[in-house]
């Protein structure tokens, strides 16, 4: 209510199976994923082959086995699932120009929904020419965190849907405003979520009173887990969040949770 009220009463959901380098696995847990309720899910087909990490980067390049084997599961899960669910293939901004244009040139074969963060955040200048090059939409804006950011984003046209994440862009109102910009270019927002129930709850928040709302990203169809650590369960049904109307974000961490899962030593 305080950000305008709300323009719809369900948030969509979009969310991950595990991750496997066994193809049969990846296209049964996609299929789980879709009979939980969903009716989208992102994979990452690319980072089994990278044997350094998600977060590591030297040359921007996967081996040619690499590549051919995230043609493979990509194919095997829009099989396992069907034409219509939302298929999006995450890169994790990896690649350099050359590699990104090839890997999703064959991902195109599966019919993939979005492509997200091809290259490095650093070069607007390399994903323009990524853009050039291929036919799937992009998505961007996990490591984007403010909106003057997103302006060049928006102006040059670089992207399709953009994904800020809640709390790395500094919260309700940095969000808010990012959605906002997004509305004028007529582009929608998609929350990148990979942490726990309240960064979920406030991007639900936002994007309940944001008309270019697509979907909100979770990390697992089934969030029971969440509820460990909330005052309230999260109210999941079919793909879909149902926001609280109760104050705030509706939900509130149990701090006697918090300490009770909390990992030795990782917080004094
Ligand atoms: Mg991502």
């Amino acid at each position: 209510m305080l950000l305008g009220g709300p323009v719809r009463d369900k948030i969509g959901l979009y969310t991950h199976p595990p991750r496997t380098s066994d193809t049969v696995r990846a296209a049964a847990d996609a299929v789980e994923v879709v009979e939980s309720g969903h009716r989208a899910l992102k994979i990452d087909p690319m980072m089994i082959s990278i044997p350094e990490g998600p977060a590591h980067y030297i040359d921007g390049q996967i081996s040619r086995k690499g590549m051919e084997d995230a043609w493979a599961m990509t194919a095997a899960v829009r099989e396992a699932v069907g034409p219509s669910i939302e298929l999006l293939i995450d890169a994790h901004g990896k690649y350099n120009v050359p590699t990104a244009i090839d890997l999703c040139r064959g991902l195109e074969e599966s019919n993939i929904f979005w492509f997200e963060e091809p290259v490095p955040v650093e070069s607007n200048h390399a994903l323009q020419q990524v853009r050039d090059k291929i036919n799937t939409k992009i998505s961007v804006g996990e490591r984007i965190f403010t909106r003057w950011e997103f302006i060049e984003i928006f102006e040059k046209g670089l992207a399709d849907f953009i994904m800020p994440d809640i709390t790395w862009t500094g919260g309700i109102s940095e969000l808010k405003k990012i959605s906002t910009l997004a509305e004028s270019y007529y582009i929608p927002v998609s929350p990148h979520g990979a942490s726990g129930p309240i960064n979920a709850m406030a991007a639900a928040q936002v994007m309940m009173s944001t008309p270019n709302f697509y979907k909100l990203e979770t990390s697992r169809h089934d969030l029971s887990d969440f509820n460990k650590f909330i005052d309230e369960p999260l109210d999941i049904r079919d793909g879909d969040l149902y926001v609280s109307d109760r104050p705030g974000l509706g939900v509130n961490l149990l701090p006697d949770a918090l300490k009770r899962f909390a990992i030795e030593g990782f917080a004094g």
